[in-house]
C-alpha cells in the first residue's frame, strides 16, 4: 500500500472501482476511460511502481496476471477477435499511473503502434 496512489485505494476499497475480478495477488477493475469497448486493468495487490521494478521474486505473480488476463479476455468475449496487453512503463512509455497494470484492451481493431 502506497499512501496517494490512486490503484492502492482502488484495491482497498477507499475509492470506487468496477471491479471485475479480485483474488489474493491481483484485481482487474474498467478503465476510467475506455479506448476500445473493452478496457480493462490488471494490477497487482502489492504496489510495485512499474515493470522496470520486477525482479525474480515476481516471477509467480507475473505468470499469474499473464494466465489471468487470458482467462478476463475470454470472458469479456474478444479472445477469439483478438486484445492487446499492454503495460505503460515510464515517460516515453505514456504512464501515467505509477502503480504497475495490464491493459487489456479489445472489442475493436486497434490497428498497428504508432
Ligand atoms: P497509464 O497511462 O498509466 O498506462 O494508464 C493509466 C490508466 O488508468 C488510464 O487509462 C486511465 O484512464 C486509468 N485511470 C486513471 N485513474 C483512474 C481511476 O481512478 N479509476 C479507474 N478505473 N481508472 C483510472
Ligand atoms: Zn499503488
Amino acid at each position: 500500500m502506497s499512501q496517494d496512489c490512486i490503484f492502492c485505494k482502488i484495491v482497498s476499497g477507499e475509492i470506487p472501482g468496477e471491479v471485475v475480478y479480485r483474488d489474493d495477488k491481483i484485481i482487474a477493475f474498467k478503465d476510467i476511460n475506455p479506448a476500445a469497448p473493452v478496457h480493462l486493468l490488471v494490477i497487482p495487490i502489492e504496489h510495485i511502481v512499474n515493470l522496470t521494478e520486477v525482479e525474480v521474486a515476481h516471477q509467480d505473480l507475473l505468470g499469474h496476471i499473464l494466465i489471468k488476463s487470458k482467462e478476463i479476455a475470454a470472458e469479456q468475449g474478444i479472445a477469439e477477435s483478438g486484445y492487446r496487453l499492454v503495460a505503460n512503463t515510464n515517460e516515453d512509455g505514456g504512464q501515467v499511473v505509477f502503480h504497475l497494470h495490464f491493459h487489456i484492451i479489445g472489442g475493436k481493431p486497434l490497428g498497428r503502434f504508432a
